[in-house]
């Protein structure tokens, strides 16, 4: 094997074809907005290239690019100002998994490399909660979901990417192959600028949270591939990249219902320390929270189809996926004694392997939550003020410190007399305070909630940007401030300099433009 070395080289395109800008408005208008439905998005056209060369020279003729996936962004970083929008849709392909791991086109969504691993008995972990997310959208934000707690983040099972740089130079680079050097320098020979050199920022990435979406990433001797993870679309186009699969585990998916929040941030920490993490033989790989304001939102008949009735007004549920080893296994036995010791009355609703039947319908119910948020906040749109907003937080914060965390959030909503729904990956300690909006008064007292949130959340020693990364959400851009300070956007704002000197791509996506 060869060492590392800090310089990559790019290389041209084989073939020089322009794609076809679209720009019928009719076809525009699909692209003008993300998940997080901020409103005002506009797009110069939308391109849809096929393969790499494509690609570059769409990016080296064009001069401001916001590439996209599924637009399934919670930040805004996904809505266009203007940029010709680079839809990856059409970069589609998946390779025959070989030696651990799959080469896939940016394309493509999570669930059909689900589907396509599956009939080959294999898995890919790190996927957020929404699988119609793109591997190009989910890499370029780090993203992480439910089971980070076992498997970790994306950055943990990318192996390789394939990039295209802002002058349409094609960089491939595999993990191992470039480190920065022990001056925190990489040198990528271009073809268009030629040796361009990039500084690692020195600020410190919190390592110990389970899981960060809150800029470049950075540390000694960095890989490259690292760089470009998480960097939301600002320093390159990511076209195709190798991703680590695992086989397929044997999953069990669980339901517990808890008569209040507290007996389920108990039993959620006694099933971290039962698992294989902890000091047990339990193989959680998630756990999921609802809190009791967020299944007050839910309707009788979403209950029903998860196989319960509507709980009791304090209620607070649990959504926990374990991983067994084959069907007789008894480690489900270990799961009994603990919700019997925290004194768990109903029984769960358990959906073994084989049924993926109860499993859906289970998932369905937590992801009902979001959406019966967000139908509240398009109905006060609609009805109220048409400047009304989702404001939602995205928090991380230790597993010892998610009492006081949920405290935090409780209270700073409540102080304002705000309402609200609490929610989230409980196994990693990130969860997600949502204000429900009555008014756009309600809007910016929710804001203020989320901004004291933050403060309080770094103060416990988490972050206020866990997941979803930073986009073009001015809160989320000033948490990114708090996290790092000035001198932190600065040394981003080098490295964007460096790769991105004339600001073509995703401009104003984690720092103004
Ligand atoms: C219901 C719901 C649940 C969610 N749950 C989770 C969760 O559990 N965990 C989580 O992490 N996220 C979650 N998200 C947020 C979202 O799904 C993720 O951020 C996802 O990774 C975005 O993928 P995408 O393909 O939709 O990217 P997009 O939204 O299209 O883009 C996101 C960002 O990545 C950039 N980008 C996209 N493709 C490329 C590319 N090929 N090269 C370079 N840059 C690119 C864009 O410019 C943009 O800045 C959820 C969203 C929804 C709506």
């Amino acid at each position: 094997m060869s060492r590392p070395t800090h310089r990559a080289i790019a290389r041209a395109p084989h073939v020089i074809t322009l794609p076809k800008i679209e720009r019928d408005p009719d076809v525009l208008q699909s692209f003008l907005s993300d998940a997080a439905h901020v409103p005002g998005g506009t797009a110069d056209g939308v391109v849809f290239p096929g393969n790499v060369d494509e690609v570059a020279v769409i990016v080296a003729t064009a001069t401001h690019i916001l590439p996209v996936g599924a637009q399934s962004s919670l930040t805004g970083g996904a809505t266009p100002r203007g940029d010709v929008v680079l839809s990856t849709r059409r970069l589609s392909h998946i390779g025959e998994p070989e030696e651990g791991a799959v080469r896939v086109g940016a394309g493509v969504p999570l669930s059909e490399l689900h589907q396509f691993l599956a009939a080959r008995d294999l898995f890919y972990p790190p996927a957020p909660t929404f699988d119609g997310a793109f591997v190009g959208g989910t890499i370029a934000t780090n993203a992480a979901g439910a089971a980070t707690f076992k498997y970790g983040v994306t950055r943990n099972w990318l192996k390789g990417l394939t990039v295209v740089l802002a002058d349409g130079s094609i960089l491939d680079v595999k993990r191992g192959d470039v480190r920065a050097s022990e001056e925190g320098l990489f040198e990528i020979e271009t073809i268009g600028r030629g040796l361009v050199p990039v500084r690692v920022p020195t600020y410190e990435v919190p390592t110990h949270l389970p899981k960060l979406s809150a800029g470049y990433f950075a540390m000694p001797a960095l890989d490259l591939v690292d760089l470009f993870c998480g960097s939301e679309g600002t320093l390159g186009i990511i076209v195709e990249a190798t991703l680590a699969v695992k086989r397929r585990p044997l999953r069990c998916v669980a339901l517990v219902s808890c008569e209040s929040e507290e007996q389920a941030v108990k039993l959620a920490a006694a099933l971290r320390n039962h698992s294989r993490f902890g000091h047990g033989t339990l193989d959680v790989a998630a756990i999921e929270y609802i809190d009791s304001k967020s299944l007050q939102l839910l309707d009788d008949a979403t209950f029903a189809r998860a196989g319960i009735g509507r709980p009791a007004p304090s209620a607070t549920v649990l959504l926990v996926q374990m991983e067994i080893e084959h069907k007789f296994d008894t480690t489900l036995e270990e799961f009994q004694d603990v919700l019997r010791v925290h004194r768990i009355e109903n029984d769960p609703v358990v959906a073994l392997p084989d049924d993926e039947r109860t499993a859906a319908r289970l998932f369905e119910l937590r992801e009902s939550v979001p959406a019966a948020v967000n139908a509240r906040v398009g109905a006060a749109k609609m009805r109220v003020h048409p400047d009304i907003q989702k404001v939602a937080g995205d928090f991380i914060v230790p597993s010892s410190s998610i009492e006081q965390a949920l405290a935090l959030y409780r209270d700073a909503f409540e102080c304002r007399g705000l309402q609200y729904a609490i929610w989230g990956h409980i196994s990693d300690g990130n969860l997600h305070p949502n204000l429900i909006p009555r008014s756009l008064d309600d809007v910016e007292k929710g804001r203020d909630a989320l901004r004291e949130m933050a403060r309080g959340v770094i103060a416990l020693g988490g972050a206020p940007l866990a997941e979803h990364g930073v986009g073009r959400n001015p809160l989320k851009q000033m948490f990114l401030r708090e996290l790092y300070g000035e001198e932190g956007i600065e040394e981003m704002r080098a490295v964007k300099r460096a790769l991105d000197p004339e600001g073509k791509f995703a401009a104003g996506v984690l720092f103004p433009p």
